[in-house]
């Protein structure tokens, strides 16, 4: 799931590990690394997943609110 939008895609199927492929980081989300007994704010734990949509917007220096509340750019 997308940590700005809510967006849900077939391509963030997570593993029993909890992590995505490589294959499915290729389809343009992108993810940022956390350990995965780590407990985000909304409940959710481990990497976040950014679409391709939002990372697009990220890139052009946009800087989004996520889910749980921080605002979040590219630095
Ligand atoms: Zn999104």
């Amino acid at each position: 799931m997308c940590e700005f939008c809510g967006r849900r895609g077939r391509a963030v199927v997570s593993d029993e590990s909890g992590r995505v492929g490589i294959l499915d980081l290729s389809r343009g989300w992108s993810v940022a690394p956390y350990p995965l007994a780590h407990v985000h704010a909304d409940g959710s734990t481990g990497d976040l997943f950014t679409c391709p949509a939002c990372d697009a917007r990220l890139m052009r220096g946009e800087a989004l609110r996520a889910r749980q509340g921080v605002v979040r750019r590219l630095t």
